[in-house]
């Protein structure tokens, strides 16, 4: 077994802690990963603080990973020594499923193994994540990094790249479409960035007054504060795409109702707790309201290679592990421009 160093939360209330733990040993299939880079998704957050239910303890967060590989199994050949690599939310999943075949594992029909807060395939072992020092995954599970981009920036794509990346490209935005993005924070900037590069006009919808001229910045042609419903009222029926990207309640219908006929809202974030739909906001307009979550391997790896060919990164701030308690907090103020990513050396 593999010694490995961590950050831990040991229940719902405590903090994250150092903690030591085992990796498993090599398969043939298997890649060794020297963390370099973690970010920190508000996923963590929900799941460290078991806002979703469910959550496993002791817990070591993190799916937002990119390291360089240290070792390789005997029948690796898609990664070698001294490449960088990256590990997103998934570590396996059952690969024989309509979803897997379609390279869609995150649906994976028997249940994908979450890169932490999850079980292996096996249906037992539980899986830790990326605020480590080392990761062992199956080669099929990893992505290729280009090494053009800084890496640190990098790091939130594998989970705030793809989940937003993947809704973008499913319901085909791109020029000449009004697309609205709710929730300007490490999801949302991804959003505004991607859905600009694709050729869309973007509107970005946040309660925090202070983010317009980054909004602008990142690519948003307008910028409208969701605090007073006034502002709503003035885009309805405007919007052919919205990406819901908050991860507290909130009204939807506010939004739904921005929507021309046919329009899509997809949601992204993940509230703790149900939100209230109103049947006619979906029925006047004939308007759909959806989810989607992350992305398969395969498109991550597009997702990687798309933002490599025209330099798209997360806008980052790098901290020492020994401030991801405070981070934690910071996020949950909206204290973040617009993702904190972990340098792992200062483990
Ligand atoms: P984040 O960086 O904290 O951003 C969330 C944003 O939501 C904030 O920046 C804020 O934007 C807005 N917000 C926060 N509280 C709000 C409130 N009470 N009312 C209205 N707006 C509020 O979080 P993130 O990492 O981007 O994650 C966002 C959500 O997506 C989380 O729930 C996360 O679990 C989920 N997620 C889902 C997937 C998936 O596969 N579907 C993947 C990753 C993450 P403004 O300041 O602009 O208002
Ligand atoms: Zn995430
Ligand atoms: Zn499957």
């Amino acid at each position: 077994m593999l010694s490995t160093r961590g950050y831990a939360s040991t229940n719902p209330t405590s903090t994250l802690e150092p903690f030591h733990f085992e990796r498993r040993d090599l398969g043939p299939h298997d890649v060794l990963i020297e963390i370099l880079y973690c970010g920190i998704c508000h996923s963590d957050i929900h799941q460290a603080r078991d806002e979703w239910g469910g959550s496993m303890f002791p817990m070591v967060p993190g799916h937002e990973i990119v390291g360089r590989v240290a070792r390789v199994g005997s029948a690796v050949t898609r990664l070698n020594v001294g490449e960088l690599a990256g590990v997103g939310t998934m570590v396996d999943s059952c690969r024989v499923c309509e979803s897997c075949k379609d390279g869609l594992e995150q649906y994976c029909a028997k249940h994908p193994s979450w890169t932490y807060n999850g079980i292996e395939q096996d249906g037992k072992t539980p899986t830790y994540g990326g605020y480590s020092s080392q990761i062992v995954v199956d080669e099929q599970y990893t992505l290729k990094i280009a090494p053009n981009l800084p890496l640190a920036n990098v790091a939130p794509l594998l989970c705030a790249g793809i989940t937003t990346y993947s809704p973008l490209r499913h319901f085909n935005v791109g020029p000449g479409q009004r697309v609205g993005v709710v929730g300007l924070g490490g999801l949302g900037h991804m959003a505004v960035k991607l859905a600009a590069s694709m050729g869309a006009e973007v509107t970005v919808f946040s309660t925090s007054k202070t983010k317009e001229q980054d909004a602008r910045r990142l690519g948003a042609q307008d910028f409208v504060v969701s605090l007073d419903p006034k502002n709503l009222d003035a885009l309805a029926n405007r919007f052919d795409f919205i990406l819901d990207a908050v991860s507290a309640p909130h009204d939807v219908n506010a939004y739904l109702n921005l929507l021309r006929r046919d329009g899509v809202v997809a949601m992204v974030g993940v509230p703790a707790k149900p939100l209230q739909v109103q049947a006619l906001s979906l029925i006047l307009k004939r308007r759909t309201l959806t989810g989607s979550g992350v992305g398969g391997i395969r498109e991550t790896q597009e997702m990687l290679d798309y933002c490599a060919e025209r330099h798209i990164t997360s806008d980052v701030e790098v901290i020492p592990i020994q401030q991801v308690n405070e981070a934690y907090e910071r996020t949950l103020n909206g204290d973040v421009r617009y993702r904190f990513v972990i340098d792992m050396n200062t483990l």
